[in-house]
């Protein structure tokens, strides 16, 4: 009994009831502490941890009744005994009422003593048992509920399963507890599992985990698990301890994400993802087949390498300002190949935040290369406004240009000069030669008139072989100088076959508030005068509205 551990406080005034009781006591605690009245008994018990008060109730400066109560205050379930030779009603009322836990009459029958003595110390113990249970049930109850943790203990049958593992296979724990562990495992894991087990039951003590294990639910579905096991000893016995964690949603996850990620690599999108400061940590396969650059020349680096200078300061800082904002921002960005080769991109970037805080994480860049569809673009501009023949401005694009040269000249005061110029018996060319020869005689007659003009006059066709120059800021001295100009080097040039033409040319200037109807009658007229008056020469005609043109 020594080994227990009990601590009892014994208090007696009589000097040899208390010698011979406590030399009894000693033999049954670790620790006696021995007091010879109410008032020393009360002061030792403060100053010591006691399982036991065994006191004499009648004592001289404090009774036992008193330092009990005093005690009951303190702890209100310490085991108390009174030893007395009082048996009267009132003390045993008294000492009902403290709720003391034996009684022993004086003078003491040491056999009652004894088995009260046991009695408590029983007591205590199994008082002790509850509470360590309790906390440890505590402990487990709260690991078990709480985590997602299937747990289950085995011998060759389950012998506890928590909810969470019932759950997750799908059958009741009654219905686990009558089954084999390997009847939820697949046929080809079945007996592998099973040797393991065996051994474990013979008391082998080896932790197994298994990474991607699946378990049959009842219902026959197959849920992906990590698994681990161990040896303990259960009820005297060998077991097994299981824990499971269904990863069948964590896996789908991941393969759903890696799907996504096949996606993103194969689509002809470009995508980059760069972090908050600027530098790329992602591309996937199609911007490095447009940029010309390798993944890795490109992770790591600034969104700068990809600059082609093309764009203004304030370009970037307007896309800043929505970034940062942590808007998207949609714009097309001229950009550079890694070979120098500059490509259109139409790009989406948004900023990616943190769930938490709100901040921005990084950026996700999605962009098109759309530098065909610009060049094509380009194209129809330039089929829209040239001659397909000749390759100058068509009459659409010459007749703009009139018009914006009206606008200018009223708004500056200026003045421009306008040349009809239209090829003499042209008809005969094609009569004689043919319809391409005529072409031909077309396209030399535009290129020799634009080799001899200035880069801000315009030159476009009118129509079959009739032409219009605009000379922007031209006196009439100027232009009848460059319109004889022409009309020499046209007389003066052997075409093939043809070998010679020659041109009339009519001119007007605008100087004032003038119509463009008026202004192409007038040109025309010119035109038509130097037809009449001969062909191959020029004239001009006075183009005023004041003087009633
Ligand atoms: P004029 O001196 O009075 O200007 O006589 P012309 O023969 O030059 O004038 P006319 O208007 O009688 O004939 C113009 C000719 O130009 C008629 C047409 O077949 C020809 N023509 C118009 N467009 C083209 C073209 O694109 N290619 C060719 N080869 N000929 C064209
Ligand atoms: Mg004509
Ligand atoms: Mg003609």
């Amino acid at each position: 009994m020594k080994s227990n551990g009990i601590k009892i406080l014994y208090v007696e005034d009589e000097d040899r009831a208390r010698e011979s009781l406590s030399r009894f006591l000693n033999r049954f605690c670790e620790t006696l502490y021995i007091a010879k009245n109410g008032e020393e008994g009360l002061e030792l018990y403060k100053n010591q941890t006691v399982d036991l008060v065994i006191s004499d109730i009648k004592m001289p400066k404090k009774s036992g009744l008193e330092m009990v109560e005093a005690i009951k205050k303190i702890r209100s379930e310490q085991l108390v005994i009174f030893t007395t030779a009082h048996i009267d009603s009132e003390y045993l009322f008294q000492a009902i009422e403290l709720q003391v836990d034996g009684y022993v009459a004086k003078p003491v029958d040491l056999d009652k003593l004894k088995v009260q003595i046991e009695k408590c110390i029983l007591e205590l113990q199994a008082k002790e048992a509850i509470k360590r249970l309790k906390e440890s049930e505590e402990r487990s109850r709260v690991v078990l509920e709480t985590s997602q943790l299937g747990v289950f203990i085995y011998k060759e049958k389950f012998i506890y399963v928590n909810d969470i593992f019932a759950k997750l296979v799908g059958y009741t724990k009654e219905e686990l507890y009558t089954m084999k562990v390997w009847e939820l495992l697949e046929q080809k894991d079945r007996e592998l599992i099973h040797r393991a087990i065996l051994k474990r039951l013979k008391g082998e003590s080896f932790p197994l985990f298994y990474k991607d294990i699946v378990l049959i639910s009842k219902e026959n579905n197959k849920i992906i698990c990590r698994v681990s096991t161990e040896t303990i000893q259960h009820e005297g016995d060998y077991a097994g301890l299981g824990t499971v964690l269904d990863i069948t949603d964590i896996l789908h996850t991941q393969e759903h994400l890696k799907q996504l990620a096949q996606a993103i690599e194969q689509m002809d999108e470009m995508v980059r993802i760069t972090d908050k400061d600027g530098y790329i940590t992602y591309v996937n396969e199609a911007l490095t087949r447009h940029t010309g650059y390798k993944k890795s020349e490109l992770i790591g680096n600034s969104n700068r390498l990809l600059k082609s200078g093309k764009h203004s300061e304030a370009f970037y800082k307007k896309m800043y300002e929505a970034i940062e904002k942590k808007e998207s921002y949609a714009a097309t960005f001229i950009n550079a190949k890694k070979n120098g080769e500059l490509y259109y991109e139409d790009q989406v970037i948004t900023p990616i935040l943190d769930e938490d805080q709100g901040t921005i994480k990084y950026y996700v860049s999605t962009s098109k290369d759309i530098t065909q569809s610009v060049k094509m673009q380009e194209k129809m501009k330039a089929l829209a406004t040239l001659d397909s023949l000749t390759g100058i401005k068509n009459r659409y694009s010459v007749n703009n240009e009139i018009e914006n040269e009206i606008k200018r000249a009223k708004r500056y005061k200026g003045a421009f000069a306008l040349m009809m110029l239209d090829i003499d018996f042209f008809k005969r060319v094609n009569d004689t030669y043919g319809h391409d020869v005529g072409d031909y005689v077309l396209k030399e007659f535009s290129s020799i008139v634009l080799k001899g003009i200035r880069d801000t006059d315009i030159f476009g066709r009118w129509g079959g072989e009739e032409f219009m120059l605009l000379a922007p800021n031209e006196t009439l001295d100027g232009v009848m100088i460059l319109a004889e100009k022409i009309r020499k080097d046209i007389e003066a040039f052997e075409f093939e076959k043809v070998i010679h033409i020659t041109v009339s040319i009519g001119i007007t200037i605008c100087d004032a508030d003038i119509e463009k109807k008026k202004l192409l009658k007038k040109v025309d007229e010119a035109l038509y005068e130097a037809k009449e008056s001969g062909r191959n020469r020029v004239i001009y005609r006075k183009c005023n509205c004041v003087e009633g043109c």
